[in-house]
């Protein structure tokens, strides 16, 4: 069950105290407090675990605090849609909105190299009225001998340049919390040019503890991806695990599965399940073309598959897309044989205008139909 508070309900009221001491009084239930942050105004929540089916609903609803109560099924409680659930969707970050009606490309480098490449990125970015991006700093790789990225030592000059041009977001892998503490000692050296939403990659999607730590902090938000080898339900219960901890800002992330099923893709193209990740959650929806995809293969028609499912994940309604772009694909240090490249970045910013169009236009022919 979950409580939303009334707006103006501070912690010193005496409405609160009579809520808290409400609950101090039933030894099976215990509280968790959460504070959403929305565009106009912090709401409260309050989290009722335990015996919840034993509780009088209306004499809680009752409390002077509360404004109203959502009962919840026991599965993903916080990022969950539950019935009478009239929660929003969606957050601010950086003054960037990220919900599940709106639309954001985070066109960048897969790892960062050099200066120069980077900087070319970010230029090719703003020319175009983007202002995100991604970035990878710290790169997981299969093989202990391959490239394992820049690290700290190149975050200084990335944020600056990031700042030089605009960039309001960078998605960017952390793979250890020692990790997000060098994010942070960065951006405070560099006068916070930009922000960071924090990236758990694939192979890091059940790794409990460094989900705990970065659900547990509130200043970056999060683009958590989908395990390409586990259920869609263990992973949005690691994406339950990053909210239950207090980190709301939660992006999911479709990109792709390990099955044989997708030769000859790298990873079998996920993205049918955009729809059904909206429909069972608040969460804003990202898809990965690139790392889906894996190479610069095209049908007769001449559209790169990277394209072809791009544009499949957005007319099926995705609100982020995470590809991997490179001024000189055959000198990138990791996945140069996916990157596209930056003069194919106009041309595929209107592709993914085209489909984005195709989708509104679906949504409305969908409403005119269910008002007949
Ligand atoms: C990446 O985005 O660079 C990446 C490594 O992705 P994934 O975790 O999906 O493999
Ligand atoms: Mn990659």
């Amino acid at each position: 069950m979950i409580l939303i508070l009334h707006s103006g309900i501070g912690e010193d009221s005496p409405a609160y105290t009579e809520l808290l001491d409400y609950f101090a009084n039933k030894p099976d239930i215990s509280t968790r407090i959460h504070k959403v942050a929305g565009a106009e105004q912090t709401v409260t929540e309050v989290y009722l675990i335990g015996h919840t089916a034993g509780l009088d609903q209306k004499e809680v609803e009752s409390l002077e605090a509360v404004e109203r109560v959502v009962r919840v099924s026991e599965e993903y409680r916080i990022i969950g849609r539950h019935r009478d659930d009239t929660r929003t969707s969606g957050f601010e970050y950086n003054g960037v909105r990220f919900g599940q009606d709106n639309l954001h490309v985070f066109a960048g480098l897969c790892a960062i190299d050099t200066p120069a490449h980077v900087e070319q990125m970010m230029q090719a970015l703003q020319a175009h009225g983007q202002v995100c991006t991604r970035m990878g700093a710290y790169k997981p790789r299969t093989s202990p001998y391959a490239f394992q990225g820049h690290g700290a030592e190149c975050l200084p000059w990335v944020f600056e340049l990031a700042g030089k041009y605009g960039i309001k977001v960078i998605a960017m892998e952390i793979t250890h919390d020692s990790h997000l503490d060098e994010i942070n000692k960065a951006l405070e050296q560099t006068g916070h040019p930009t922000g960071v939403m924090l990236q758990i990659g694939t192979r890091n999607t059940q790794n409990f503890e460094l989900l705990k730590i970065v659900g547990r902090q509130q200043t970056f938000p999060v683009l958590l991806k989908r395990g390409f080898g586990i259920t869609l339900e263990e992973s949005l219960n690691a994406a339950e695990y990053l909210a239950s901890e207090g980190n709301h800002r939660i992006v999911f992330a479709l990109r792709g599965m390990k099955t044989n099923m997708g030769d000859p893709h790298r990873n079998f193209v996920d993205f049918a399940h955009v729809p059904v990740v909206k429909r069972l959650t608040h969460l804003p929806v990202c898809i990965d073309p690139s790392h889906s995809v894996g190479s610069r293969d095209h049908g007769p028609d001449g559209i790169l598959d990277t394209l072809h499912v791009t544009a499949q994940g957005i007319i099926a309604g995705a609100n982020m897309v995470l590809v991997d772009f490179h001024p000189a694909p055959t000198k990138a240090l990791v996945d140069g044989p996916q990157a596209l490249t930056l003069e194919e970045l106009p041309y595929f910013l209107e592709d993914v205008t085209i489909a984005h169009e195709a989708y509104q236009q679906r949504k409305k022919l969908v409403g005119n139909f269910l008002k007949k």
